[in-house]
Formats: C-alpha cells, sequence, structure tokens
C-alpha cells in the first residue's frame, strides 16, 4: 500500500472518529460529515478546531501570516492595506488582506469578511474558518498550506452581498493577490466568489456542477462554510467538490 493511500485512509479514519466515535457504520457511499463543532462529539484526541484555535493565536500573534514576509505580497500588502476607494473603508475596524503560505498551490476565495473577521483583521476565524479547518483537515491540509482570501477586504454592514461598485474597486486586489501567489488551483467558496471571479450569473448548483479555468487555472466552485453550517444536507455536496480539488493535487485532473 503506497504513502498515499495509507495518509487518506489515516485521515478518513480520524474524521470519522471524531464525528462518530469509535464504531465503524458505512451507509452507501462515503462521505465526511463536516459537523459544526458545537455539534461534534466530544473526543479525546486532537481535533482540527483545536488546531483551527490555536491557528487564530498564531495568526493575531503574527501579522507575517498575512504576507508571510513574501516580498511582492508584502509590499502589494502595505500599498492597498489603507484603501478607501468604496464607502466599505468607512464602516470598517480591519482591513482583511487574506492569509497563508505565499507559495500555496491552492488559494481558497471567499466573499468578503463577515464580523469575526472584521473584528480580527484575519479572514475565516469565525464559525465558518473552523469548519473550513475541518475541511482542509479531511483532505490532510492545515491552513499553512494554502493561501486564502476574499473578493472585498472589507465587510459590508450586515454581512448584506458585495455591490457592484465594491466589487468593482476591490477585485482588482484579489487578481493581484492570484498574480503574484500563482496558485496550481483555485476553490470559490461561495456562489458570490464564483459569481464574480467567472463573470458569469449562473446559480451556484450549475456553477458547481460545470468545469471551469481561471486564467488557464483549474477553478473548483463549492459552498461557502457558512452556508454548511445554515443547511447540512449540502455537507456531502460539499465533500463531493472536495474530492475534485484532491484529485487536482494528485494530478488525476
Ligand atoms: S472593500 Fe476594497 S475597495 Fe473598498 S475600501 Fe475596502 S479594500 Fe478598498
Amino acid at each position: 500500500m503506497n504513502e498515499k493511500l495509507i495518509d487518506d485512509i489515516k485521515h478518513l479514519l480520524q474524521w470519522y472518529r471524531l464525528n462518530y466515535g469509535e464504531t465503524l457504520s458505512i451507509p452507501g457511499e462515503l462521505s465526511f460529515d463536516l459537523e459544526d463543532e458545537e455539534t461534534a462529539p466530544a473526543i479525546p484526541v486532537p481535533q482540527p478546531a483545536a488546531v483551527a484555535r490555536e491557528a487564530d493565536r498564531e495568526s493575531l500573534a503574527d501579522p507575517l501570516k498575512i504576507h508571510g514576509d513574501h516580498p511582492r505580497l508584502k509590499s502589494f500588502y502595505e500599498e492597498i492595506r489603507n484603501c478607501r476607494n468604496c464607502d466599505l473603508s468607512q464602516s470598517r475596524k480591519h482591513f482583511v488582506f487574506g492569509m497563508g503560505n505565499p507559495q500555496a498551490d491552492i488559494m481558497f476565495i471567499g466573499e468578503a469578511p463577515g464580523r469575526d473577521e472584521d473584528e480580527q483583521g484575519f479572514p475565516f476565524v469565525g464559525r465558518a474558518g473552523k469548519l473550513l479547518d475541518k475541511m482542509l483537515f479531511a483532505l490532510g491540509l492545515k491552513r499553512e498550506d494554502i493561501y486564502i482570501a476574499n473578493v472585498l477586504k472589507c465587510r459590508p454592514p450586515g454581512n448584506r452581498d458585495p455591490l457592484p461598485d465594491e466589487v468593482l474597486q476591490c477585485e482588482p486586489y484579489l487578481q493581484q493577490q492570484l498574480a503574484i501567489i500563482q496558485p496550481r488551483v483555485v476553490v470559490a467558496l461561495g456562489r458570490i466568489a464564483a459569481q464574480v471571479l467567472l463573470k458569469s450569473g449562473d446559480s451556484l448548483k450549475i456553477l458547481r456542477e460545470s468545469e471551469h479555468s481561471y486564467n488557464g487555472i483549474p477553478f473548483i466552485v463549492t459552498y461557502h462554510p457558512a452556508a454548511l453550517l445554515r443547511n447540512s444536507g449540502w455537507k456531502a455536496l460539499a465533500w463531493h467538490d472536495l474530492k475534485k480539488l484532491k484529485k487536482h493535487m494528485a494530478g488525476e485532473l
């Protein structure tokens, strides 16, 4: 048995144990249950949520995790961190540039900072962020392995959808981040990020089920973790999307 397969099985069993305890029961096709931390059973093993909390603390203690001391990313961050190109600059608490590994092969892109992100200045640090960490863990990844950013760098009041003018002003920043990081695969989290980047008005369902590339980069569309927290019925579909990402990472697509 090769090492990759052993790793896959190990992660799969860790996840199963985390969510279901010690009894193995597989009804039909196996899919990961990306449960909310509050409803997942407490099991005395190292948990992804704990890893996420630790990652959050480190991030807050070390703003270098925003740009990883990568010269071009750092200089771009310094250039735009005080941006006032749209009205969201009036209401934001923090500008949320992004965070992660500037040499990452995978870049996740969300819609805009939410309340927790606005409070802390880092993307995906609330409940949705913890679920994202679980999704990464299921793939054998950590935050440090990827880069993550949003289409908008400042929080829309009340978490409303971004306005066209806000996207127009802010999207070039994301384009520049993509040009600097040059990921091998891009994953759009949610309808807004997918529609903006693909310049499409299609539904999330259609976007998820279609093949895309973005400037020649394989582009996968899946649910925003916040949507998965609201509707657990979508988790199996999200896992289906993540399996596509896994295949891209393995060079099978
Ligand atoms: S949302 Fe983007 S364009 Fe608007 S102020 Fe923030 S960084 Fe600037």
